[in-house]
């Protein structure tokens, strides 16, 4: 929870507010399910819930091991809230070799030969790395991260191939003869242009075939895949294309906002278009610059973030975008920029900010003990830092007649959140005097959770993170709206 995106990508949230991983974000766009608490862990969860065990006195005072303590942990997690599950994927992050996940794997070894070698598959993903200097393919790595995998006792059933380009029988023949893997299940994955060609590619490489036929299950019918391939068509043969800006901390990491980059590429699916992300780094974005530097731009996204650096260049372009009659959409981090401009340019509260960002400001944003005395916080203050946060769905009602309520059609909606801080209450009236609404609220009234401006073609802010809730193939309505307005 404390995690900066420099080091892994986006945190990713689920509904019940735990914050992962980002692969949980692919996982979810691509199952169309909703991941849950239960579907992350990491070492560090391991080793403290192995702890908390151990002070309790649970282990009756026997030596506490990796193995069989912190495997069985590991096994007790894989096997926690399954109910009727046709299969359960287990994915175990990192490469093999590396210290850290070590006692994962010998968990799954153990796991298999608890229910039993023909209720679980092994599937090894290598890199089959191609040398442009000698033109060649390279199976050696595949080789040594088998021997490797084998060393712990795990023997893979299908390796799948990554790889720059098409790997050819011999070399596929090679894999199968050194790892010990039928040459069905030598499974190449080749770059793809958009990550949603992936399923269509696995198909025609039988990937889905081999697992039924592992498990000697007969495939009622063929899978259809023509959704994806929709999708294809309009991600790679576009009727026109839209240039959005994204001014943020992370821009220089491509990873550091993908659900964000992937919902705009859904709002652009939606509406038949390419999205053109225009990444800009907030930090150097001074304001005299702001007008060169967004003049081919349809519409201007302020994403989530954390901390003083760049909000000045933040704010300088929500000006510009309010001014200007820009489409704006504002998330988390980026509604609050949003107010606090408002709040100094138009409602001339020169102080104002956020206490995050200055102690000593008028926070319009803040925290609610600051302004509300019997104020229940519902996250930790003066506590840890990590998983303390206003975290998971919260709802919304949303105003009759405004622009919000258009776009998503109902009267209350739940999306899901990550932030400490929040927007003012008591400074309501100022704004909507002004034509800044808060157009959508906790229903306690308390804590405004979407902002929009009266007179102004599309600009909203929302307090939560709409992007985790997208998917391709049920686009965001609130990334289509503002994709159609760009
Ligand atoms: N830093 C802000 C807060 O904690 C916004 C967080 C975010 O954008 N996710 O409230």
């Amino acid at each position: 929870g404390t995690m900066n995106p420099f080091q892994h990508g986006e945190v990713f949230v689920t509904d019940d507010g735990a914050e992962t991983d980002l692969d949980i974000g692919h996982y979810e766009r691509f199952s169309g399910i909703s991941a849950k608490k239960s579907d992350n862990i990491t070492t560090g969860q391991i080793y403290s819930d192995v702890l908390k065990k151990e002070r309790k006195g649970k282990y009756l005072g026997k030596t506490v091991q990796v193995i069989p303590h912190v495997t069985d942990r590991i096994k007790e997690f894989i096997k926690s809230d399954i109910k009727n599950e046709d299969f359960v994927i287990c994915e175990i992050g990192g490469t093999v070799g590396d210290i850290e996940s070590l006692p994962f794997l010998e968990a799954i070894r153990q796991f298999s030969n608890d229910i039993g070698k023909k209720n679980t598959l092994f599937i090894h993903l290598t890199l089959v790395p191609y040398m442009r200097a000698s033109d060649e393919i390279k199976t050696k790595p595949t080789q040594h991260s088998v021997k490797e995998l084998r060393s712990i006792g795990i023997q893979p059933d299908i390796i799948i191939c990554r790889s720059e380009r098409n790997i050819p029988l011999e070399q596929r023949k090679k894999i199968s003869l050194f790892c010990n893997v039928d040459i069905k299940n030598v499974i190449q994955t080749i770059d793809v242009k958009t990550i949603y060609e992936a399923p269509i590619s696995f198909n025609n490489e039988k990937l889905d075939k081999q697992v039924l036929d592992y498990f000697k299950i007969k495939s009622k019918k063929s899978v259809n895949l023509n959704p994806w391939k929709k999708i294809i068509k309009i991600v790679l043969s576009p009727r026109k294309h839209v240039n959005i800006a994204i001014i943020g901390k992370y821009v220089n990491l491509k990873d550091a906002y993908k659900s964000l980059d992937e919902a705009l590429v859904h709002g652009g699916i939606h509406n038949n278009l390419k999205v053109n992300l225009v990444r800009i780094e907030s930090d150097n974005l001074k304001p005299t610059e702001i007008k060169k530097k967004l003049i081919n731009v349809s519409g201007i996204l302020i994403p989530g973030g954390f901390g003083k650096r760049g909000t000045e260049g933040k704010i300088a372009a929500i000006k510009y975008a309010r001014i200007n009659k820009i489409p704006f959409l504002g998330i988390c981090f980026g509604m609050q920029m949003a107010i606090i401009e408002f709040a100094r340019n138009v409602l001339n509260i020169k102080t104002a900010s956020s206490s995050e960002l200055n102690s000593k400001c008028t926070p319009v944003v803040g925290l609610i003990h600051e302004w509300k005395k019997d104020g229940k916080t519902i996250r930790g203050t003066n506590k840890d830092l990590g998983g303390t946060m206003r975290l998971g769905l919260y709802e919304a009602e949303l105003l009759n007649n405004s622009l919000i309520k258009s776009i998503y059609k109902a009267k209350s909606i739940k999306e899901r959140h990550r932030h400490r801080y929040e927007v003012n209450i008591n400074f309501k009236k100022h704004f909507e005097k002004k034509g800044l609404i808060f157009s959508g609220n906790s229903p306690d009234k308390n804590l405004p959770e979407i902002i929009e401006l009266k007179n102004h073609p599309w600009f909203i802010g929302v307090q939560f993170h709409p992007e985790f809730k997208s998917r391709p193939l049920s686009p965001h309505p609130l990334f289509s709206s503002f994709i159609k307005a760009a």
